[in-house]
């Protein structure tokens, strides 16, 4: 993180991140929550919503003082369901992200919305208000998949938020979508696909499912009421969302994200490219390539932390001090920033650009990683091409047996 202790303004080094900073607002309500739901978030049309706008204003307002007003070239209000806020906070919120920093003229405005919390009055407001993408929450087209996921929308719901979306302006939509549920077939996820396609976005994510042991299906698992995943099927599936999205004119810039040409996720870019940015928000994490840090994950602590919060100390350049909303901080040694950024550049089809690595690190990728990279090419799970590393289609599959293996050759 560019700012206190980062640097001066005269600092090429110190330049060049401020250009790439990009700001995460975590709106934290949802109406329920999912049963496959890991993240921070708070259950109900909570009453504290207008407090913690007040607070998440004021966070805002601090990191911007603090780090000079820097500029910004991506905001992304996600969650939780930030559509269940009034557009009209949302426009406080990114009011308050344009009078803290300098938000560039063309930076990507991105929101998270949920089907069914959305209509078009709400989604010309938000495009009023600045957002100029919008990322739907669909996940399946499939009433029962959706029910046993814990969601509240209907496929239908998702197809009527698609055509308001469109109505309402936007013109950089993405889709969300989930495989590997419980009882799903291939068969029905290919539905899905089928009909992602033909509501033509610009961008689709394709996630597979994941149990996190503190979640509902967590809990159903270790009490044996839900099969464990099957992971062929779950390739079956990856596979399947590759090739149609790919047929229908879509690129795989990274392993789950997908576009058409030019609507690549700029904010999401940058957290793979290895850039700072922040986090504001309650559990909210940022990271300034040296260290990463979090807010606290609970209400009451964020809000009572937030309350006079003047800003955080500096343990060293770019490593802010545990205080005030932030939690915990991890600095990170130099192997680990740069397997970080090896193991990010590698979820992209871009790859780890050998001269980029060298240029911003002063050390070359293929003599720190000799071994791996020869092993990574032996058991054909990566190859160097055109300068860059890049996984291989079965490299995308066992990414995480890929991604140790820069941890471990230090
Ligand atoms: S809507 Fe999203 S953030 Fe909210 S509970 Fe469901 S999965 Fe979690």
């Amino acid at each position: 993180m560019p700012g206190a202790g980062a640097g001066s303004r005269g600092d090429p080094a110190y330049n060049r991140e401020m250009d790439a900073l990009g700001l995460y607002v975590h709106i934290p309500f949802c109406q329920t929550k999912c049963a496959y739901c890991d993240f921070a978030v708070v259950v109900g049309r909570d009453r504290r919503q207008a407090e913690y706008v007040a607070a998440l204003v004021h966070e805002i307002r601090v990191w911007g003082a603090v780090l000079g007003r820097p500029g910004v070239s991506t905001i992304y209000v996600g969650g939780g369901t930030p559509s269940l806020l009034p557009a009209a906070q949302i426009a406080t919120l990114l009011d308050a992200c344009r009078e803290a920093f300098v938000v560039q003229a063309d930076a990507e405005v991105s929101l998270e919305a949920n089907p069914g919390t959305v209509d078009r009055s709400v989604l010309r407001a938000l495009r009023d208000a600045g957002a100029n993408r919008l990322s739907l929450g669909v996940q399946v087209f499939d009433d029962a998949a959706l029910q046993a996921l814990g969601r509240l929308h209907s496929a239908d719901e998702a197809r009527r938020a698609v055509d308001e979306a469109r109505r309402a302006g936007f013109d950089n939509l993405s889709l969300d979508l989930i495989y590997g549920l419980p009882g799903q077939e291939l068969a029905g996820w290919q539905q899905s696909l089928d009909e992602a396609v033909q509501l033509a976005p610009e961008h689709l994510s394709a996630y597979g499912l994941t149990i996190e042991p503190a979640t509902e299906f967590g809990r159903r698992l270790r009490l044996g009421k839900l099969a464990p995943l099957n992971q062929d099927l779950a390739a079956d599936m990856y596979e399947a969302a590759d090739e149609t999205l790919g047929e229908a004119g879509y690129r795989r810039y990274e392993i789950a994200n997908f576009a058409r040409p030019g609507f690549e996720c700029q904010h999401n870019l940058g957290y793979w490219r290895n850039q700072p940015f922040l986090g504001l928000g309650m559990g909210a994490h940022g990271s300034t390539v040296v260290a990463r840090f979090g807010n606290h994950r609970r209400l009451n602590a964020y809000l009572s932390q937030m309350a006079g919060w003047q800003g955080p100390r500096f343990a060293a350049p770019c490593v802010p001090e545990v205080g005030g909303p932030i939690a915990w901080v991890e600095a990170l040694d130099r192997a680990t920033q740069l397997a970080e950024t090896a193991i990010l550049a590698l979820r992209l089809a871009e790859g780890l650009n050998m001269a980029a690595f060298e240029a911003r690190f002063g050390e070359r990728a293929e003599e720190r990683w000799a071994t791996t990279i020869e092993e990574l090419e032996a058991l054909g799970l990566a190859r160097i091409e055109d300068g860059a590393l890049r996984l291989t289609a079965r490299g995308r599959l066992l990414g995480d047996e890929v991604f140790t293996r820069f941890l471990l050759e230090r």
